[in-house]
Parts: structure tokens; C-alpha cells; sequence
């Protein structure tokens, strides 16, 4: 082993091996909640071919690391989505799709919709639009990319360190909450 290179150095070249792989195999569970998910088929196919950037789909939370909310929100789907974003094994990503993540978009004044995810998930990367295109979609990705490589996709870490706050702005609009603990 080179002398020169000590504990602390070792530490940060296996970080930027980890970062570096992690940013090029992004496996995405795609909940299709609102009608941007028409666009992650173009997205992912040969046109726009989002698999280059090693963008890839999961179909079990368990597998994936990014959360991708393609849209308008139902409290009701809220739910369901705080439970696979907690079955992820961090690290672990959210991206809002389209304006109806951000601020509610044409849904803003709707008794049963969400509007503003990160409310409720820690969102590392919004792309706004209604809807945002495959190029759009591709240059949030590679936002996302970009936090990883810098240390700054930390969004899952903020969870957990404020979980309590989460849970009870979860509360608020989730009224028959039955859910199992988040098991870290
Ligand atoms: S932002 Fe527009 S396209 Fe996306 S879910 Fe909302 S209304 Fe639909």
C-alpha cells in the first residue's frame, strides 16, 4: 500500500468510486400518479434512450433508488407512495415531475390533491412543465447526477434526521394513517 495515501485519502477515493457508480446505474420506480407518465415511455425507448445515461426502470421499491412522482397527487395515492419511498434502501432519490408536484399546478385549489411534495418527501430535483418533455425529464436526471457526483442528493438523509416534522405534515392530509413503522 503507498504510504502517501492515508485513512482519510483511502475514504474519500472509495466515496468518489461509490458516487461515480451510483450516478450511472439510477434504477427508477416510476409512479405513475398524474398524466406526465405518458412521457416516460419516449423517455425510456429508443428515441430519447435514457438507458445511455444508465437510467433504468425497477418494478419493486426494493430495487430502485429514485422515487419518480410523474404528477398530480391524490392524498389517497400519497399514502401508498410514503410506503414504497420507505421500502427504498437509501441512498435513495425523489424527483417531482411537472408543475403539479411544485406548486399543485391547474390541481392547486382540489379538495383531494397534494401541492407541494416536498411537504410530504424530501424532493431532490423538480422538473417543472405541464408536461415536461423527454429532454427535460433527461436534463433533470442529469441535475441529479450532478448532486451525487458533489455530495449534495441528500434528501433521504434529511428524512430520516427530521422524520418526526415529515410525519406529522403526512398526518395532516393522511387521516386513516396504518402504516408500519419506517423500518431503517
Ligand atoms: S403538471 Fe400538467 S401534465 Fe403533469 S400531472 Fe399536472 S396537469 Fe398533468
Amino acid at each position: 500500500m503507498n504510504p502517501n495515501i492515508n485513512d482519510k485519502d483511502s475514504r474519500k477515493i472509495v466515496d468518489i468510486i461509490q458516487s461515480y457508480a451510483q450516478k450511472h446505474s439510477l434504477w427508477v420506480l416510476a409512479y405513475g400518479t398524474g398524466c406526465g407518465a405518458i412521457e416516460i415511455p419516449p423517455t425510456m425507448t429508443s428515441r430519447y434512450d435514457a438507458e445511455r445515461f444508465g437510467i433504468t426502470g425497477r418494478p419493486t421499491p426494493r430495487m430502485a433508488d429514485v422515487l419518480l412522482i410523474t404528477g398530480y397527487l391524490a392524498t389517497k395515492t400519497l399514502k401508498r407512495v410514503i410506503r414504497s419511498y420507505e421500502q427504498m434502501q437509501s441512498p435513495k432519490y425523489v424527483i417531482g415531475f411537472g408543475s403539479c408536484t411544485i406548486n399543485g399546478g391547474m390541481y392547486w385549489d382540489s379538495y383531494n390533491t397534494i401541492k407541494s411534495l416536498d411537504h410530504y418527501l424530501p424532493v431532490d430535483v423538480y422538473i417543472n412543465g405541464c408536461m415536461p418533455r423527454p429532454e427535460a425529464v433527461i436534463s433533470g436526471f442529469v441535475k441529479l447526477q450532478e448532486m451525487i457526483s458533489n455530495g449534495t442528493a441528500n434528501g433521504w438523509e434529511k428524512y430520516r434526521d427530521n422524520l418526526d416534522l415529515y410525519r406529522s405534515q403526512q398526518k395532516e392530509v393522511i387521516k386513516n394513517w396504518q402504516m408500519p413503522d419506517y423500518n431503517w
